[in-house]
């Protein structure tokens, strides 16, 4: 195994996480409430030979943090399953849920914070302490060109996960970076509040996806 590898942390963090105490005793109380929900740091989606990485924020409180699949069971799952689909991105069809046999194909998902966050709303310092194993996943996809970074926070846990400066690839909603090897295509996140709002509508997010497959088909 090369030295790289083997100094590399985990990539997924242990159902019993304890490096942020916030999250930590919000994800046991949650435990207590609904013991048959998945309650624990929500694993990476999809093939770690895929070349597309779509970062998130985080479990939603009733989505990925009941069902343990990113982005399943909660609204900002329906249209991001969607848009994969259209795009060649996933094979069957979305059910909501983790045995929906629903496949990702040369794509995978992740969230900069892997636990459910009261509010919705991750601290800078949960987000940072998340960001190893980010780091980790990045690192382990080694087929990856591009990312797609669903929101500004996910954009910046990105950013700061490549060491590129903020001010070279600042977060715009349609814009796209060169890092390094990678390209970071940049959307809105797709939340209800941001759907609802219109602040991004299926068209803007259709067409983020359009703009990988045509950067992917043609690397
Ligand atoms: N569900 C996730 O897994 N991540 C998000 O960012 C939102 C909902």
């Amino acid at each position: 195994m090369p030295a790289a590898a083997m100094s590399r942390g985990p990539a997924e963090p242990g159902r019993d996480c304890a490096l942020c105490p916030r999250l930590e005793s919000f994800r046991q109380e949650w435990r207590r409430r609904e013991p048959a929900w998945f309650n624990s740091p929500v694993p990476s989606f999809g093939p770690p030979t895929a070349r597309l990485l779509i970062v998130g924020l985080a479990p939603g409180l009733q989505g990925a943090n009941r069902t343990g699949r990113p982005f399943t069971g909660d609204h900002a799952g329906v249209l991001l399953y969607e848009t994969l689909s259209r795009f060649g991105f996933a094979n069957g069809s979305y059910g909501a849920r983790p045995d929906d046999g629903l496949e990702l194909v040369d794509a995978r998902i992740t969230n900069a914070v892997r636990c459910v966050p009261p509010e919705n709303k991750p601290t800078g310092a949960e987000i940072a302490t998340c960001r190893s194993f980010l780091k980790t996943a990045i690192a382990e996809m080694p087929r990856l060109r591009a990312m797609v970074a669903l929101g500004r926070i996910a954009h910046d846990s990105v950013t700061a996960a490549l060491a590129a400066r903020r001010s070279d690839a600042p977060f715009a909603h349609g814009a796209s970076h060169a890092i390094g090897k990678l390209r970071l295509f940049d959307s809105y996140h797709c939340s209800r509040y941001n759907t609802n709002t219109g602040v991004l509508t299926p068209d803007m997010f259709r067409s983020v996806f359009a703009r990988v497959r045509e950067f992917l088909e043609a690397s």
